[in-house]
């Protein structure tokens, strides 16, 4: 018996989707299967599942063969047609921060490896930050199985401990995965890595291959190889960094069948740099990250587990140097640089005390500033100033929040439509809009609509080749087109609200009939939500000011909406007609120039007449050396990278001092 369907998974059956549609099919006794283009997997196996790739929109056939087939054929449709009804606790209780692909923030700086003299190398920028230490170079051994074919009598033995060995790796996962001291983001990744271990097809393929002989070791690497091979021939980065994790929970196995100890990063010493070919997830987020200086790996890039884990940690990262990564195995001390990806092996003294001067300037710093964390910086006359972050992803909650962030004023949305193969569907949406909300509530969460455009095209939208795409089709302009993209996110928007203190903003916005425009569509969605019965609540509607068009229309703009945020990195741009990705007219593109001052000014006035809030939100807001004169002008709220959070609160703090 089967049934097709288009499958309206967002993403499609990638890491959770699939591991919910098994637990779906596990709970029914029918041998069940999908397949897609001919190809038919067991649907008991999410390893297999994710391996079929199967994606959003795609069609595929669901098959059962059994006594409860039609309740199975139900149910599995029914999951591919609407994945968010009768979701389980364990789907609920999933942030979307664990989901698939939402695990890949992009570090800045990221390089090309490429050697770089002799005791230089530099490979990918992946954590920013500076670190010295000793080098702790960590390169375990290879396993090896015995290498011998097993004696027909030793087989059922042999998958015995086989079968005992992966409990154990499971219970250890388990174990690791019931303790508070995990965060969301290292949870998320055991979680994926549990899942592996407790799927049939690594230990499938595993048990055939000792029961064609081979002792559970080789069996073990063998398996996990091929599995391996299969992410990695898959058109899809995220499926393709699944690789590593099952050479990891592989090697987790190999070490519980020799009865050897887990390798462990216990002992590395305070401030050392951990160096080495690859280190699995799991070992990287059970390791002592706080004494960890910094990471140096020849695996691993941008999406890697251990970016992940290092950027949320905090510690510096230069990773993928390929094989350059054996120079360092011998090195006394290593100097890493994560903004630039150098690596710097035995460092002579002047490098070596530029970079501890470096490091202690940074460290003190930081110090000398965490007592503003929990500061509500006022003026004198008694007017608060808000101190918000900018940020592009859920990841980043954890590091606004330790900066002492009073909310989000700018959380730019371009990220959740780029880093995925298809649009995100609304559901996704209103889950990570509604996450933020939560986490910063009763602070506002300023999110900002799609700004997106042909300079950084999307997959699910179609641009046109333009001439001067900082100049065409982007932001509220293509959003405004493609109402269907648009009315997604403001229905998202809108449910999310629900949750906390969620204010909505249009970038590039140089026309009242943008916000005009955009006012009917909220309107309509706010009538469709109504209908469907789905809870929602309404937002505060602002717009950025980055376009001279708004700034010189600012008055007639202010009655309009309820706030302005200041997009200085555009507004510089378009006052001064200087390309701001353009190094060749990198001294115009200056915000203290006196023509964006003035524009700066100018919005403030018109924004402070009319009584609502004027905020700021390109990065001139953090600069320590400009804060009093925007504060002077009116504004009320700055938002920054979280790493300018505390320096700003002590600025404004020395305001009020001097009265
Ligand atoms: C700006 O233009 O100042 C801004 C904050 O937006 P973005 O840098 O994302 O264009
Ligand atoms: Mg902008």
């Amino acid at each position: 018996m089967e049934r097709s369907t288009i499958v309206r998974v967002h993403e499609g059956l990638h890491a959770r989707p699939a591991t919910r549609f098994v637990k779906l099919a596990k709970g029914f006794e029918s041998d069940v299967e999908l397949v897609k283009d001919g190809k038919a997997v067991s649907a008991k196996s999410s390893v297999k599942l994710m391996l079929l790739a199967v994606k959003e929109n795609q069609e595929v056939t669901v098959r059962a063969n059994g006594a409860d087939a039609i309740e199975a054929l139900e149910a599995l449709i029914g999951y591919l047609e609407n994945p968010r009804a009768g979701l389980d606790d364990e789907a609920e209780a999933q942030s979307p921060a664990n989901d698939a692909g939402q695990e890949a923030a992009p570090a800045p700086g990221f390089v090309p490896a490429a050697p770089d003299g002799a005791n230089r190398l530099r490979g990918v920028a992946a954590s920013e930050g500076f670190a010295i230490g000793p080098a702790f170079a960590h390169f375990p051994p290879d396993i090896a199985g015995r290498g011998r074919v097993l004696r027909a009598e030793e087989i059922e033995g042999e998958i015995d401990r086989f079968r005992t060995a992966v409990g154990a790796v499971q219970a250890r996962m388990d174990l690791a995965l019931a303790q508070d001291s995990l965060s969301a983001g290292d949870r998320g990744i055991v979680a994926a890595l549990r899942d592996i271990a407790a799927d049939d097809s690594l230990t499938g393929e595993a048990e055939g291959l000792i029961k064609g002989g081979n002792d559970a070791v080789s069996a073990v690497i063998t398996a996990a190889s091929t599995i391996a091979a299969e992410f990695s021939a898959v058109d899809d980065h995220y499926l393709n960094a699944r690789a590593d994790d099952v050479h990891a929970v592989g090697r987790q196995i190999c070490l519980v069948l020799l009865g050897q100890d887990d390798i462990s990063l216990e002992n590395i010493p305070e401030g050392a740099i951990l160096i080495a070919d690859d280190i699995g997830a799991w070992d990287l987020a059970r390791a002592p990250l706080k004494r960890i200086g910094g990471v140096v790996c020849g695996h691993g890039g941008a999406t890697s587990h251990i970016a992940i884990i290092a950027r949320s940690h905090g510690i510096p990262a230069v990773l993928g140097l390929g094989g350059q990564v054996n120079a360092l195995r011998t090195a006394r001390e290593v100097a890493l640089d994560g903004n630039t990806g150098h690596v710097i092996i035995d460092p002579d003294a002047a490098t070596r005390a530029d970079f501890a001067g470096r490091v202690e300037a940074a460290a003190k710093e930081r110090a000398g500033l965490t007592i503003f964390k929990t500061v509500t910086p006022k003026l004198a006359d008694g007017r608060i100033i808000e101190i918000a972050a900018n940020i592009g992803s859920l990841e980043e909650i954890e590091a606004a929040q330790e900066a002492g962030a009073m909310g989000i004023g700018l959380f730019r949305t371009e990220l959740l439509f780029m880093r995925h193969m298809h649009l995100p569907s609304e559901d996704m949406q209103a889950e990570t809009y509604a996450a933020l909300a939560k986490a910063f509530a009763p602070y506002p969460v300023i999110v900002r609509t799609l700004d997106i455009g042909g300079d950084k095209p999307i997959a699910g939208i179609e641009f046109p080749d333009e001439e001067n795409p900082f100049l065409g089709w982007r932001g509220i302009r293509m959003c405004l087109d493609r109402s269907d993209i648009f009315k997604r996110q403001l229905r998202a928007l809108l449910r999310a609200a629900v949750h906390g203190n969620i204010k909505v903003m249009l970038p590039m916005v140089s026309d009242l009939s943008e916000v005009r425009q955009t006012r009917v569509l909220v309107d309509e969605c706010t009538a469709e939500l109504k209908a469907e019965g789905v809870p929602h609540a309404s937002f505060d509607l602002g717009v950025m000011i980055e376009t001279p068009a708004a700034v010189l229309i600012a008055p007639a703009l202010a009655k309009e909406v309820a706030f302005f945020s200041i997009g200085t990195n555009d507004l510089t741009q378009y006052i001064m007609a200087a390309d701001r990705l353009n190094p060749t007219v990198a001294k115009l593109n200056d915000v203290t120039n006196p023509a964006v001052m003035s524009a700066i000014e100018m919005t403030a006035k018109a924004g402070v007449a009319a009584g609502i809030m004027v905020g700021m939100c390109g990065e001139a807001a953090g600069r320590p050396d400009l804060i009093a004169t925007f504060v002077k002008m009116g504004l009320t709220e700055l938002s920054m990278s979280p790493a300018s959070i505390q320096r700003a609160k002590k600025a404004i703090m020395a305001m009020a001092a001097e009265g």
